[in-house]
């Protein structure tokens, strides 16, 4: 990736909404605009880009090795142990009257930033990079295909594995092994979740031994060229009780409804009342008890989110999940979910692992 013309981007964003000067720590905005990617150390690293001015990347001198010698767009200045990095952030920024602050810097640094740029106004870096990144170009849709088609590999793939008698956390640590085993640089999470517990959608795995009649909830994804992958999937042990697929068939149709609903130009609220409308007609409106979707790219949930009062339309290149939910606590619960791009010619998934109630032993 280069960065030269993303910087470029950023400058014509800040004219547009009247910010002097950009400043981001390590983070995804930091790897959107620099290709860096820095550990989140209490050391200070920070991209300072004015917006009619010139880029540097002020990064503490032991991790200089790390970043690439080829910089096009910026430079790099090292800091030593006993330097004062505000102080230089402060000298790049001077005079900026409206400084753009990443999201993810620390408050620490936020409040000592603010100490020494009195007169700056401070707003938020997303409002500068948000617009850039949540349309991705065609490298980075490349990206989140192939993450997602390791996940629906893994997916397809348990239809076949024996769940009756392990623990959440076995089947946790067979998928977290399967998510690297598959090419991805990191593991982000995966949720499993057995029985009554599933009712938690972010349930935490545990000690639970999967025994007949559980259903199991499965929702896992890393990270893969930079770029995320976030898939949920339903797996019953033995025949499932008419209960839990009645509520199955209800979901499923949710789902395709809401991925058919994402088309360029639908708001991301209407997408997500497609998915509660849908639900409400099974009676299990009420058991649907978080949004429908968030955006994913470099991070796991970036915008644009599927969630009421969100009135942004979407636009070709947005990427995000699909994820209607029901749940029923001291029972059981369910969710479904791919990753969709909004496209001219429609939303398209990026994931593609069976959708039926797997019935696995
Ligand atoms: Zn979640
Ligand atoms: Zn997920
Ligand atoms: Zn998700």
């Amino acid at each position: 990736m280069t960065s030269a013309p993303r910087l470029d981007r950023a400058r014509r964003r800040m004219r547009e909404v009247g910010v002097d000067v950009l400043a981001v720590s390590a983070g995804p905005d930091l790897v959107y605009l620099t290709g860096y990617e820095a550990m989140p150390l209490e050391r200070l690293t920070m991209l300072v880009l004015a917006r009619d001015g010139d880029a540097v990347l002020l990064v503490p001198r032991l991790e200089v090795p790390r970043v690439d010698e080829d910089t096009p767009g910026f430079t790099v200045e090292a800091w030593d142990e006993t330097d004062d990095p505000i102080e230089r952030i402060a000298k790049h920024a001077g005079g900026a009257r409206v400084l753009a602050l990443g999201d993810h810097v620390f408050a620490r640094d936020v409040l000592a930033l603010q100490g020494s740029l009195p007169d700056a106004r401070f707003v938020l870096a997303s409002h500068v990079t948000s617009p850039l990144r949540i349309v991705k170009d065609e490298a980075e849709l490349g990206a989140l295909r192939d993450a997602a088609t390791a996940v629906d590999e893994i997916a397809q793939d348990m239809r076949g594995w024996s769940f009756r008698g392990r623990t959440e956390r076995a089947i946790h640590r067979q998928l977290i092994e399967q998510i690297l085993d598959r090419g991805h640089e990191r593991a982000n999470f995966a949720i499993v979740a057995t029985g009554p517990n599933a009712a938690s959608p972010h349930h935490e795995p545990g000690d639970r031994r999967i025994e007949a009649g559980d259903v199991v909830l499965c929702d896992f994804g890393g990270t893969m060229h930079g770029y995320c992958s976030d898939i949920t999937r339903m797996y019953a042990v033995g025949d499932p009780r008419a209960e839990v697929r009645d509520a199955y068939d209800a979901l499923l149709v949710a789902q395709e409804a809401a991925v058919r609903a994402a088309t360029v130009g639908t708001r991301c609220s209407d997408v997500d009342a497609v998915a509660r409308d849908s639900l409400h007609d099974a009676g299990l409106a009420a058991r649907f008890v978080h949004r429908t979707g968030h955006g994913i790219g470099l991070e796991a949930h970036e915008d644009p989110y599927l969630v009421e009062g969100n009135d942004r339309p979407l636009e070709a290149g947005h990427a995000f999940s699909i994820e209607p939910g029901v749940y029923l606590p001291g029972r059981f619960g369910l969710r479904l979910e791919d990753i969709v791009i909004a496209t001219p010619a429609g939303p398209q998934r990026l994931n593609h692992a069976p959708r039926d109630l797997a019935v696995v032993d």
